[in-house]
């Protein structure tokens, strides 16, 4: 393995419907804050697909809403890899609320792209054991590929 991908983290990131039609200025966004793109996908989730990527959140009033929209249209899934990937891309979209992003970190990506609360436009992982556990529901079968990230670090 490079130097790069010994010392990289790893996260999911998920453009969610409302956001569908930004993912060009939500990757060049990606890629001027220094993360590169492992993998990037289209899809559509079911709602028993939304239901099972967010059961830690099953039994809470947004839940039946929050999976509802999920699988309302497609989404674009990403594997970002960065030096402390995980925490550097939830402050790049920001608080989870987009109107509270919208007051306290205005360039935010939720800020920018979110519509209220429960569509904010951005999902990040908030751990090494939920990055894990995401990047294999959304890339779980091993590439034929290697990885390129280590090619795409492209100054904007
Ligand atoms: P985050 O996505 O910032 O990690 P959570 O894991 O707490 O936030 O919640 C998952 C998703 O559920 C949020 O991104 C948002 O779409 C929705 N959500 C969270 N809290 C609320 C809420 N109080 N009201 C409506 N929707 C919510
Ligand atoms: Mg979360």
């Amino acid at each position: 393995k490079s130097a790069i991908e010994k010392k990289s983290e790893r996260t999911l990131g998920l453009i969610k419907p409302d956001a569908f039609l930004k993912v060009g200025k939500i990757v060049d966004a990606i890629y001027k804050d220094g993360f590169r793109v492992a993998q990037l996908r289209t899809l559509q989730l079911t709602r028993r697909d939304a239901m099972e990527f967010y059961a830690e959140h099953e039994g809470k009033p947004f839940y039946p809403a929050l999976t509802e929209f999920m699988s309302s249209g497609p989404i674009v899934a990403m594997e970002l890899v960065a030096d402390g990937a995980i925490q550097k891309w939830r402050k790049l979209i920001g608080p989870t609320n987009t109107f509270t992003a919208q007051k306290e970190a205005p360039s935010s990506l939720r800020a920018l792209f979110g519509t209220d609360g429960t569509r904010n436009a951005c999902h990040g992982s908030d751990s090494t054991a939920s990055a894990d556990r995401e990047l294999g529901f959304f890339f779980g079968s091993p590439s034929r590929f290697p990885s390129t990230a280590r090619f795409n670090n492209c100054t904007l």
